[in-house]
């Protein structure tokens, strides 16, 4: 009889406690920045691609989801001249966007990706591709990069020193 009463004072208590369950899609989820859903790639805030192709972000993808293939432009940046992500496969676990050097490809909170043909998962670059910096503010990774293109020589990256002369170096 106590134990029976007891459950009906557990269960009537909550006739009174502010419901926590959501009605999704009429209530639209108030996420963290940091929640990890679909993927883009940024620019830097000079608007050029941040991704240079290294293939880092593939290579540690737990379920290969991540192709693309690396092109080099007239002043000597690197690019993906394709970038494609198979969404049907991705667990969104983030290891790509830690890998990345340049920060380049990064994780939204925006987690609305459902389709009715699988192939329509697969995105492309220009899908991918944002206008904007993402969640790296300010970061421009050719201006600390030692690799020389249009405009900035081996040795002038931020942070950089001038290449040893070798031969200067002998007896
Ligand atoms: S979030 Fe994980 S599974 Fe998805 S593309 Fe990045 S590394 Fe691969
Ligand atoms: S997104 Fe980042 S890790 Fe992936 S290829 Fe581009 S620069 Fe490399």
């Amino acid at each position: 009889m106590i134990g029976w009463l007891e459950a009906m004072l557990r269960v009537g208590r909550k006739l009174f406690v502010k419901a926590e369950t959501q009605l999704y899609p009429e209530e639209t989820p108030k996420l963290f920045p940091r929640s990890r859903g679909r993927i883009v790639l940024t620019r830097d805030p000079d608007g050029q691609e941040r991704c240079v192709a290294c293939n880092l972000c593939a290579a540690v993808c737990p379920v290969g989801c991540i192709d693309l293939s690396k092109a080099v432009a007239d002043d000597g940046r690197w690019y993906p001249e394709h970038f494609r992500i198979n969404f049907a496969r991705c667990i969104f676990c983030g290891f790509c966007e830690e890998a990345c050097p340049t920060s380049a490809i990064q994780l939204t909170p925006d987690f609305e990706l459902g389709e009715w043909r699988r192939d329509a998962l697969v995105y492309e670059k220009h899908d991918l591709l944002i206008s904007g910096e993402g969640k790296v503010r300010g970061y421009r990774y050719w201006s600390v990069a030692g690799k020389a293109i249009d405009g900035k020589d081996k040795g002038e990256a931020e942070n950089e020193s001038p290449p040893v002369d070798l031969k200067g170096l002998l007896p």
